[in-house]
């Protein structure tokens, strides 16, 4: 069910697996997904989202909040989208929210980063150009490389080959590109071959940046969940997770070290970075990530 909220604060200073993106600064317009991943970490209870796949709830006076909150910013940033819902699913079609967050965010003078799997952000290009000039990343979320897999772990997200052509027209609009390679289910999506070609396909369509995590998260209400869409999609593969992880909260893939070297050599060969810079601080250290 589609719901309208009133939310207290919108703009929040990030933490974890977002400062990988280089950001300062995070805000969600939606809770919940409508993309439906299974292994979506957002379903974890520390969220605190009930109804996880039934609702998406809006923030109706995001906009507002946006308004208020940017002004009181001591320091222009890098604000990113994308982290807890997809801010391009299916439902912005209608509402127009990330596109107007996008607008006030270019009219406040911050650099921008979203993360995606839909092909809807093409609509925006024009905002993210305006953008551009101050910086603006769009990291296209890519796990698999082929369609029917994607089909059946992201299955209410546009396939991955959408995704690929989503990154060809962003990168030849001159909007910075990116993939993020995450996660990578063990035993389903952590093979060479996978990897290989996934990397190989974005930098045909122009990505400069990866950013690979060979693995993926589990707890809670988040890993029954997965594990049921594994006994209907993958029967047997439930055991084989729970003998090697147990209930542990991070879950690398066996293959991991191997993985990580391999895509070092391969993006150095092609000219593509594994590192994300912070955009709006030329002179800070770089994040030596995944060494
Ligand atoms: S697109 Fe992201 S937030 Fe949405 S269900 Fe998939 S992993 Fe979760």
């Amino acid at each position: 069910m589609i719901k309208e909220i009133t939310a207290k604060t919108l703009i929040s200073r990030v933490s974890g697996i977002d400062s990988v993106f280089g950001l300062d600064y995070g805000f969600n317009l939606y809770r919940g997904c409508q993309h439906r991943c299974i292994y979506c970490d957002s379903r974890s209870l520390c969220y605190e989202i009930e109804n996880f796949d039934g609702d998406v709830l809006i923030k109706v006076n995001a906009i507002e909040l946006l308004r208020e909150e940017l002004p009181r910013k001591r320091k222009k940033g890098i604000i990113g989208t994308g982290s807890m819902n997809d801010p391009y699913m299916p439902l912005e079609e209608q509402t127009n929210l990330t596109r107007r967050a996008l607008e006030t965010i270019a009219a406040y003078g911050f650099g921008v980063h979203v993360v995606t799997k839909s092909e809807l952000v093409l609509r925006d290009i024009d905002i993210l150009q305006k953008i551009s000039r101050v910086s603006a990343a769009v990291s296209l979320t890519i796990t698999t490389a082929d369609d029917e897999l994607s089909k059946i772990v992201e299955p209410g997200a546009p396939p991955s080959s959408s995704r690929f052509r989503a990154m060809k027209r962003l990168s030849e609009a001159g909007i910075e590109t990116r993939l993020a390679l995450m996660p990578a289910l063990p035993f389903i999506e952590d093979s060479w071959d996978n990897v290989s070609a996934i990397i190989e396909q974005a930098h045909a369509c122009g990505v400069q940046t990866v950013i690979p995590w060979f693995g993926m998260s589990m707890r809670n209400r988040q890993r029954d969940y997965f594990y049921a869409r594994l006994d209907e999609s993958f029967p047997g593969l439930r055991k084989r997770y729970e003998t090697t992880y147990g209930e542990a909260y991070a879950c690398p893939s066996p293959h991991s070290k191997d993985l990580y070297r391999r895509t070092h050599q391969l993006c150095a060969k092609l000219g593509i970075v594994t590192q994300v810079k912070p955009l709006l601080a030329p002179t800070a250290e770089e994040l030596p990530l995944f060494d």
